[in-house]
């Protein structure tokens, strides 16, 4: 016998030679979680079952509480342990309806677990040659899918849509100081994106160093799309004052209402300014983190609709994909698979359309004497802020594979079908109600309620409503917010502080609060619409009612 065995420590690992004994182990062991997690599952709530007190000392007393156990309890006992922490966990279930937080799906699941049985690691071929060989594989599969050349294209999973923002930004700047890698960033740098953007570039530029005080903010149109006629007068105005725009963001799809940048007209205005002033044209990066997955239906015959969508299903995807069509135009993009790809966190795609861009972030061989750069081994990620890096790519691989293209085709139109059938339903129902993004088909609807004889969406895009009334619409949404949050364990709904910034009747500019639904769990269906109304008009009508009390009351003051 050999030494480890002796000491039982090999009792923690899966075996070395395939034996079936040990394999029946880690089985056990699997199926102990698995049908740990069904036994929760509870499909009229949106919570597994299992009691949490979270009361206000409950991450003080798990402080107090916590310390590593002197010896090793039997791996059962772990399991169990670890169900615990999955006790009253968020399960997307068909009221699952709060925000881009989707379920993982069985292949997704399958990948990830293929990736951590021979554990590589993804910075170096020789090390991790399955993870290099995925990813090399899912990078060529999206670039076709986007319309880049997929010779000529090149990218890596990371960390984030956030991280593929950071990877833009550090493109964009090596692009215009290729010394800057090892001299520092100049001090006259600015980069753009729209008021409806992620906040990943405003941490970037944090974090390179340029400050975020350079991050110029476009307005958007009431559709949440970036007004290019604002980007074109900025862009001028920094040049103008001697800053030079090295990075545009073009959010195509965002995060809360689904606005789409145009990312050909970005690119016009951008190379049209540049040759102007003689500059460099800006890098542009899409932040597809979200969107992007609507470009399958890139290559979906509309006229001959092969899976039968109704027309107005097909109207939203074609609406949808006639902006992504133009993703080629964007320097780099994203894909989260972990948003609309179906797969685990963290399963972030970063692509660029010229992989030779990737060398201007490379580290050079004597930086790095222990991998890469060597004459065994063909592919070394040292361009990637990250130095080890899991093989993600073969759980995007996975569920690439097991969906196909029609496979997301079909479960992103249920997703936007259900999303009509809720608006259609909402306007019924619910007629006092305002959609705030009917411009944006998608997967989500935001929807603002008003104080009786306040004015309505309209008047507050048109800027005609004064600060104090979108302050006090404002407040009423609020409690909206607060009134569905005690709800939150039968139906989870969203919410935003931001979704569009309007001009008040003033001058100044604010932003307007929304409820949202994010048509997310695939076991959402249009059946299910009418009970979701029927929740919510309970819910809304309570805060109306308890505002009028509250009017009533404070009238007799
Ligand atoms: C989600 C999202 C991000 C951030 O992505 P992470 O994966 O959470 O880092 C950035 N941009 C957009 C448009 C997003 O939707």
């Amino acid at each position: 016998m050999r030494e480890s065995e002796l000491s039982g420590m090999t009792a923690l690992f899966p075996s070395e030679d395939g034996n079936p004994q040990e394999r029946q182990q880690l089985m056990q062991l699997i199926e102990q979680i698995v049908s740990g997690v069904d036994a929760l599952k509870n499909p009229n709530g949106v919570n597994l079952k299992g009691e949490k007190l979270r009361t206000d000392h409950f991450y003080q007393n798990l402080i107090l509480e916590s310390a590593i156990p002197q010896s090793g309890a039997p791996l059962a006992e772990v399991g169990d342990e670890l169900l615990k922490l999955l006790h009253n966990h968020p399960y997307h279930t068909r009221y699952f309806l709060t925000n881009i937080l989707p379920m993982a799906s069985t292949p997704g699941i399958l990948g990830m677990i293929t990736a951590m049985l021979v554990n590589g690691n993804n910075l170096w071929d020789v090390y991790g040659p399955a993870g290099a060989e995925a990813e090399v594989r899912v990078i060529s599969m999206m670039s076709k899918l986007v319309g880049y050349d997929a010779l000529r294209s090149g990218g890596y999973t990371t960390w984030g849509g956030q991280g593929a923002v950071f990877t833009g930004l550090r493109l964009a700047i090596a692009k215009f100081a290729p010394d800057a890698p090892r001299t520092g960033v100049p001090g006259n740098f600015y980069a753009f994106c729209s008021e409806s953007a992620h906040y990943s570039l405003f941490k970037s530029m944090e974090a390179t160093g340029i400050g975020s005080d350079h991050l110029i903010k476009v307005r958007t149109t009431a559709d949440s799309a970036m007004d290019t006629d604002d980007l074109r007068y900025k862009l001028e105005q920094v040049i103008a004052a001697g800053g030079i725009p090295v990075y545009i963001v073009a959010t195509t799809g965002t995060t809360d209402a689904m606005g789409i940048d145009d990312a050909e007209l970005i690119y016009s205005v951008a190379a049209d300014v540049a040759v102007k002033h003689g500059l460099k044209r800006p890098h542009i990066h899409a932040d597809s983190a979200l969107g992007g997955f609507f470009a399958f239906f890139n290559s979906y015959h509309f006229e001959v609709n092969p899976l039968g969508f109704t027309p107005e299903v097909s109207a939203a995807l074609r609406a949808i994909a006639n902006r992504m069509k133009h993703l080629p135009y964007a320097d780099s993009l994203c894909f989260d698979f972990q948003k609309l790809g179906q797969t685990p966190y963290l399963t972030s795609l970063f692509l660029v359309r010229d992989a030779a861009d990737l060398q201007l972030l490379d580290l050079e061989p004597d930086e790095t004497p222990y991998v890469g750069h060597r004459g065994y081994g063909q592919y070394h990620t040292g361009y990637t802020l990250e130095c080890s890096r899991m093989a993600s790519s073969i759980s995007i691989y996975s569920a690439l594979l097991a969906f196909g293209e029609e496979g997301y085709q079909r479960l992103l139109a249920q997703l936007v079908e259900v999303n009509l059938a809720f608006r259609r339903e909402l306007r019924v129902q619910l007629p006092y109600v305002e959609i705030v993004n009917g411009d944006n088909p998608g997967i989500v609807t935001l929807f603002r309620i008003y104080p009786q004889c306040a004015q309505g969406f309209e008047t507050e895009v048109a800027g005609r409503c004064t600060l104090a009334e979108i302050q006090a619409t404002n407040q009423l949404n609020e409690r909206l917010f607060e009134a569905l949050g005690e709800t939150r364990e039968h139906m989870f709904f969203g919410d935003t502080k931001k979704h569009l910034i309007v001009p008040t009747a003033e001058g100044d500019s604010v932003a307007l609060y929304a409820a949202k639904i994010f048509v997310i769990s695939p076991y959402t269906e249009t059946g299910d619409v009418a009970e979701i109304i029927k929740h919510l008009k309970n819910v809304i009508e309570k805060v109306y009612e308890a505002q009028e009390t509250a009017s009533i009351t404070s009238g007799r003051e």
